[in-house]
């Protein structure tokens, strides 16, 4: 399996990684592979801005990305990936809603990726708060830990939060899957499914993304996989 077999869409040749020139970006958009599921032309109806939860509480709107990209304004469109389309909550109502059968969220989603992977600066500025995030789910495999549920992080949830947060080990070992008996991950991992799981990253591209988006955290995660490495190789 490689980069290109799993996401051809990504236009991985290397001349392509830091041309941020707008009509090569748009070019870029409308070539990926997924563009012709996602637009079939558009009504400007409005449909999907008045279903979609970022529109009613900021200044954007999945009509207008639709109708900015279909109107062929490369410098508009490469305006919209610097911060507009970043309110996109990825939910995909509009997808449901769309009488045209569109789905702007999904056209979101592949001007992001394109965004990353030309190195724009919005990626950079935008994603940075959610390294410790991905870091997080690429080391234990989920944001949220058992033990992480406690009373004082979570004062909305509820007078059961106490409760529920007494005797973790006791009660996670009464859950009959074994993989969900433990408290410090939201399920148990084997460190060899782990290594398979980052050689899938590797192979695929996802490590050279993160690498793109913040170079620090590649290097924290670069530095975990090794570490896998060597644990699970000595024990072959
Ligand atoms: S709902 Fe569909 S057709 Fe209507 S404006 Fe949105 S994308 Fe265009
Ligand atoms: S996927 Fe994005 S554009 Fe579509 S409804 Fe959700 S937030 Fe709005």
């Amino acid at each position: 399996m490689s980069e290109e077999a799993v996401m051809p869409h990504l236009r991985l040749d290397p001349d392509d990684v830091g041309d941020q020139d707008a009509e090569s970006l748009l070019q870029a958009i409308k070539s990926d592979l997924r563009y012709e599921e996602v637009i079939h032309g558009c009504l400007n109806c409005g449909v999907c801005s008045g279903s979609c939860p970022s529109h009613r509480f900021f200044d954007y709107s999945p009509r207008i990305v639709v109708q900015t990209v279909l109107s062929g304004d490369a410098q508009a469109v490469k305006d919209m990936m610097d911060e507009y389309i970043w309110a996109c909550a990825q939910c995909y109502t509009c997808a449901m809603r769309c009488p045209f059968h569109n789905s702007p969220g999904g056209l979101v989603m592949i001007m992001r990726e394109v965004a990353v992977w030309r190195g724009m600066e919005a990626v950079h500025r935008l994603l940075k708060p959610y390294g410790r995030v991905l870091l997080k789910v690429l080391s234990i495999g989920n944001q949220l830990t058992p033990d992480m549920i406690q009373p004082d992080f979570f004062p909305d949830w509820g007078p059961k939060i106490p409760w529920s947060s007494t005797d973790l080990a006791i009660k996670r070992k009464a859950i009959p899957v074994y993989t969900l008996q433990v408290t410090t991950s939201a399920w148990r991992v084997s460190p060899e499914t782990s290594y398979e799981l980052y050689t899938i990253y590797e192979e695929t591209g996802v490590f050279r993304l993160i690498e793109q988006i913040d170079p620090n955290l590649y290097e924290v995660v670069s530095d975990m996989v090794e570490d896998l490495r060597d644990m699970v190789e000595s024990t072959r």
